[in-house]
């Protein structure tokens, strides 16, 4: 079983007690823990009116049961709290730090939406089951049954690892595989560290295989084992392999030198992070320090590409972005952040081009909004003349993320895909156009977020379970 490198990110070590692992925790990421205790806790859910119409509950993509857990938490009742959450949530913790809470539970909450002020759901859910840790009541898997059936997991990202922990509960034999060295997906190499710590990533994965679910990490499918191999050896398949082909830039000088990819970037910062050898980072390549860094893009990859550019000690830090704030694809909170960390934005703006052979500098031009689409989104134009030179020593691709073509890296026509290349599945299932092979989160979506992630991965296997329940699948030999 291929064991994950040992966690050497910041001062939090395997070794340490879990309360003071806690207390270090909030000690080195004060940014996300701020003044967050029980007391403020109990506070904040203590303002939920249990108001009878949750709207925040039918816009949390899990269905969170969040009145319930905020009455539990009002009354002190925290390891009740804490049942009630992981009963709908494979990784609540994670969820409370890294959801647009904006967009999905917080902004629909009627006491936001009565002008008062949302209650901090995602903060609560995060204390909720960081306690749990810390009190010990997270426990390994222990399936009451051992069962034959197995199932091979291509891809080790949230839509992944919500299946494996579904499927391990239920007894199955699990495997997962992943091209990296370690798994968690974005949630280790893409999301930076100062908004997810990666020790919260690495327990999870140490609790999934304690309890069972084996690893296959450093497997490319496609290149190390085939993916008929993989489906001749598991009854079932989830493919989770998420989306990693980046938009590219076009128009003159966009191969030179120093323009990088936003995952390239942020890779190679979260590596650092974890103490890895990075000589694309040390030599200067992948490192903002001391430079002019310019971002291109308006979605949250960008907002966490900025931010860590002004952490890494860039001298400036832009976001070109063509449409305006009001029109930005990502979460308004991210921007503020941006905003309050030091980034400049530059609305309206889209690069033609950029200069010399060693980037030093973005070729600008102005945009206005035009005229609606068909989406009802107004378009951007060009203002003729109105271009002018950014200077840049260092400029981040951040336009988003496409799928890798799948059914021709895997030599599997069968396999559907959409016109964007994302995986065809059942709405209700998330079985593909091959049989006992389903397909969730990005691959399936396009970059969407972790908590959509983690609902396909637990839809696909309680789909999975219903056709082992129904016995109309024969565990392999
Ligand atoms: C920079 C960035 C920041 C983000 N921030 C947020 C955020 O704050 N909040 C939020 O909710 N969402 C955020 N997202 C989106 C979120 O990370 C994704 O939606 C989510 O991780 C998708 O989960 P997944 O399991 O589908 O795929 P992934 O997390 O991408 O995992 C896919 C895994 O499959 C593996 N894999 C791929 N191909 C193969 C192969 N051929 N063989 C073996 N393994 C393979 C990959 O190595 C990877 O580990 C962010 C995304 C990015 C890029
Ligand atoms: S999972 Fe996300 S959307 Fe749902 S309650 Fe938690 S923070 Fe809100």
């Amino acid at each position: 079983m291929a064991k994950q490198p040992m966690l050497k990110f910041v001062t939090v070590g395997k070794e340490m007690p879990q309360k003071r692992q806690a207390d270090q925790r909030k000690e080195d990421f004060a940014e996300i823990y701020g003044e967050y205790a029980r007391e403020k806790a109990e506070e904040q859910a203590g303002r939920c009116s249990q108001c009878g119409v949750p709207y925040c509950q039918s816009h949390c993509p899990l269905h969170n049961n969040i009145p319930d857990w905020l009455k539990l938490t009002a009354e002190g009742r925290l390891r009740e709290a804490y049942e009630v959450s992981q009963a709908t949530n494979t990784f609540p913790e994670i969820c409370g730090r890294i959801c647009p809470q904006d967009r999905l539970c917080e902004g629909n909450c009627v006491i936001e939406q009565s002008g008062h002020g949302t209650v901090t759901i995602g903060s609560v859910e995060k204390y909720i089951t960081d306690t749990a840790w810390e009190e010990g009541w997270v426990q390994p898997i222990a399936p009451s049954v051992e069962r034959a059936e197995s199932v091979g997991i291509i891809g080790a990202g949230p839509g992944g690892l919500a299946a494996a922990d579904m499927l391990r509960r239920a007894g199955l034999q699990v495997t997962v595989y992943d091209r990296y060295d370690r798994s968690g997906g974005l949630m280790v190499y893409g999301i930076p560290g100062f908004k997810l710590e990666k020790d919260v990533v690495v327990r999870r994965n140490e609790q999934l295989e304690q309890g069972g679910v084996e690893f296959v990490l450093n497997c490319d499918v496609g290149q190390d084992i085939t993916f008929a191999e993989i489906r001749e050896k598991h009854d079932f398949v989830v493919v989770a392999t998420g989306v990693y082909k980046s938009r590219e830039l076009p128009g003159p000088g966009a191969g030179a030198d120093g323009i990088v990819r936003a995952i390239d970037f942020l890779t190679a910062s979260n590596r650092k992070g974890f103490g890895d050898a990075v000589p694309e980072f040390d030599s200067g390549e992948l490192n903002a320090e001391g430079k002019r860094v310019v971002v291109i893009g308006g979605g949250d990859t960008a907002m966490d590409c900025v931010r860590t550019a002004t952490r890494q000690g860039a001298t400036s830090v832009k976001c070109l972005y063509r449409r305006d704030k009001a029109n930005m694809p990502g979460s308004q909170r991210e921007v503020q952040n941006a905003e309050e960390e030091g980034v400049d934005f530059v609305w309206l703006s889209a690069p033609k081009g950029f200069t010399g052979d060693k980037v030093d500098g973005v070729m600008v031009q102005k945009m206005r909004l035009g005229a609606p689409d068909v989406t009802g989104r107004q378009s951007p134009e060009v203002i003729e003349g109105a271009d002018y030179v950014e200077g840049a020593d260092m400029v981040i691709k951040a336009l988003g993320f496409e799928p890798e073509d799948l059914p021709v890296l895997w030599d599997t026509p069968e396999l559907e895909v959409t016109r964007w290349g994302t995986i065809k599945t059942n709405f209700a299932t998330h079985e593909t156009a091959l049989e006992n092979v389903f397909a969730v989160g990005d691959i399936v979506r396009g970059a969407s977020l972790v908590v959509w992630a983690i609902r396909d991965g637990r839809e696909a296997a309680e789909a999975i379970l219903e056709r082992v329940r129904t016995g109309s699948v024969m565990a392999a030999e």
